[in-house]
């Protein structure tokens, strides 16, 4: 079956083996970060919508989890911010109605906290792992560039309120970018606004992939571990490097197409391929050439290795 909304499994660094769920359009968010590995946000916005019908991705479901597959988490992410939809909440009682193993986990920007119809809808996830880099106006806008609607008290407070509403557990991202949010001023709020969140885990996070700013740098081990001494807090720790972490991946399904879909949402290195797939590299870069020879595969040299993209 052709798959539209769903994608992977992937072997995320920080979710393990994961079925991912792309309830939006291509880079439809509120957000257009300087980091985005999917590209410039095409579609800036803050208006909530019904994007696709929902039967079409519970055809998609109900398809591929009729093998019982075996996942680490159902998530909902792929290239743009998932409480845009308002098809959200559905889709995850659907899940937890209909397949209660299975963990569900929802990557979001935090933008729309701030909204107590998202925060309903966010309630019976397992996990929601939200961004949040800074408490300066201005450094948030520099990195995030979100749209005018936005504001960063209204995600500050909406993330607290979450925290008193949602038993569920909560995994803080702070995406570190050297000389931008490092300073003490800088990570002496980001310290204070997080005692008040108090998520279950903080992962410091930093460029893996290509973004989409030059002056967008990753931060290297030194310069992150000094953070987490400044931060200071027992929860926190640093996200790994995509692959050392060990996966068991098993064999796809359809390992063109599946590297087609990852590949149209974000870079990846032929060993992020080989891993989510569980084909040997050599294999994945046949496919690899096989796709230059026919689509507009570009390629690009970062400190990972080469990685590999479309741009629709
Ligand atoms: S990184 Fe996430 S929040 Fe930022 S523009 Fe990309 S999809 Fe949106």
């Amino acid at each position: 079956m052709k798959r539209y909304h769903i994608f992977g499994p992937v072997s995320s660094r920080r979710l393990g083996r994961s079925l991912g769920i792309d309830l939006v359009p291509f880079k439809t968010c509120t957000y257009n970060c300087g980091y985005c590995e999917c590209g410039a946000t095409t579609y800036r916005t803050t208006r909530r919508e019904i994007f696709f019908p929902v039967t079409e991705i519970y055809t998609e479901l109900t398809d591929f989890l009729s093998s019982s597959p075996s996942l680490d988490y159902i998530t909902f992410s792929g290239s743009g911010e998932p409480t845009l939809s308002l098809s959200i909440g559905e889709v995850i009682r659907f899940l937890k109605d209909n397949y209660p193993s299975y963990r569900v986990a929802v990557l979001t920007n935090g933008s729309l906290l701030s909204d107590p119809d998202v925060r309903r809808d966010l309630l019976p996830a397992d996990v929601v792992l939200p961004t949040l880099s800074t408490t300066v106006k201005q450094t948030f806008v520099k990195i995030h560039r979100p749209d005018p609607g936005i504001s960063l008290e209204g995600i500050l407070t909406g993330l607290v309120q979450f925290r008193q509403e949602y038993s569920g557990e909560i995994w803080l991202e702070v995406f570190i970018i050297p000389g931008i949010n490092t300073s003490d001023e800088e990570l002496a709020g980001l310290r204070r606004i997080i005692k008040d969140i108090n998520p279950n885990r903080i992962q410091l996070n930093t460029l893996d992939r290509p973004g989409t700013e030059k002056w967008v740098l990753p931060a290297n081990q030194m310069e992150l571990d000094r953070i987490q001494r400044m931060l200071d807090i027992a929860t926190l720790e640093i996200v790994e490097s995509y692959p050392s972490r060990t996966q068991k991946s098993s064999y796809a399904e359809d390992p063109v197409e599946q590297i087609y879909e990852m590949l149209k949402r974000r870079p990846c290195t032929a060993g992020d391929l080989a891993s989510a797939t569980g084909l040997h590299t050599l294999e994945v870069k046949k496919i690899l050439r096989e796709m230059a020879a026919t689509h507009d595969l570009l390629v690009k040299r970062e400190k990972r290795g080469l990685f590999y993209y479309f741009r629709e």
